[in-house]
């Protein structure tokens, strides 16, 4: 059955539940309460090194309607300033202010709870460094001087890195993980990711790992810290039920499924908790707030 942005909110969608929970009048609740909007990346903005249809018509709109972006993504491989050039390969303009990977939400997280210049085991590549080192924290020169294990997605993982954080945790040292993907997309398909590395660390050490990237409330947590703002301002969009939208969720981020990725439009309705919105792509979800002929009353709101 095609799946349309009319159904996303008369309450009409396969899948739901027959309370009035995704009707007009959410669509009106929340465009006059959004103030920024916290897009996921792949399988949002782009596939691979392609950006997708719609994205910057909705890039576009948000700007003229004064709303404020972030880049949040669990990907933890590549600094800000890499996400950047990025996207600017894609013809997207963003600061490295608003990319929040989850070692930059790790590192974020860390220096509002942990004391400053504590000493750090990274197992992980340049956005873990890149995100420690910038807020102070210096490597560890052995697992006995380490105060923390920070474990992300590490292309050039061994041996000898293991056996030093494992060493590292059982001295003692806190373990903190970025995310917990079990998988990262490659161009071949997928391939382990931090989540597996972490899970190889906690059947060695036998401890558990604090999270804090998606669906943890920390990467969330940052963006808003960022921003300055409160969930019920958020939207959250993104293409992973059970990072994307279940995280934000449990914080009261306003949420939006969006078919382009890894869940699929009747998987979102399916679910007994769905998003406030579902919609097929980019393009559908600028009708959904456009066509809901809601700018004025935006507006004419008090912010
Ligand atoms: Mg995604």
């Amino acid at each position: 059955m095609a799946f349309t942005v009319r159904d996303c909110w008369t309450g009409n969608m396969p899948g739901a539940n027959g309370t009035s929970s995704h009707g007009l009048d959410e669509v009106r609740e929340a465009t006059g309460a959004i103030k920024a909007v916290l897009l996921d990346m792949d399988g949002v903005v782009y596939r691979g090194e392609t950006i997708l249809d719609g994205v910057l018509d909705f890039l576009a709109w948000s700007e003229g309607m004064g709303i404020r972006l972030l880049y949040v993504t669990n990907n933890a491989t590549k600094t800000p300033s890499m996400f950047v050039d990025k996207l600017a390969a894609m013809g997207i303009e963003a600061l490295p202010d608003q990319i929040i990977t989850s070692a930059e939400a790790t590192a974020g997280w860390m220096a509002r709870n942990v004391q400053p210049g504590s000493k750090v085991q990274i197992v992980g590549g340049p956005g873990v460094w890149n995100a420690m080192i910038t807020r102070g924290f210096q490597p560890a020169n052995s697992p006995q001087a380490a105060d923390f294990v920070v474990v992300g997605m590490d292309f050039n993982l061994d041996y000898r890195k293991c056996a030093e954080a494992t060493l590292a945790i059982a001295a003692g040292a806190d373990f903190i993980a970025t995310n917990v993907d079990s998988t990262f997309p490659s161009e071949e398909g997928n391939i382990p990711g931090a989540g597996a590395i972490v899970s190889l660390l906690k059947t060695a050490s036998g401890v558990e790992p604090t999270v804090i990237g998606k669906p943890s409330p920390g990467m969330f947590e940052e963006a808003m810290a960022r921003l300055a703002l409160q969930p019920h301002e958020c939207l959250m969009v993104g293409d992973r039920y059970e990072t994307d939208i279940e995280g934000a969720q449990k914080l009261g981020i306003w949420t939006l499924g969006i078919g382009t990725g890894v869940t699929s439009v009747e998987e979102f309705l399916g679910k007994d908790q769905p998003p406030n919105f579902v919609v097929q792509d980019m393009e559908e979800f600028l009708d959904l707030f456009r066509g809901s002929n809601l700018l004025g009353c935006r507006r004419a709101g008090p912010h």
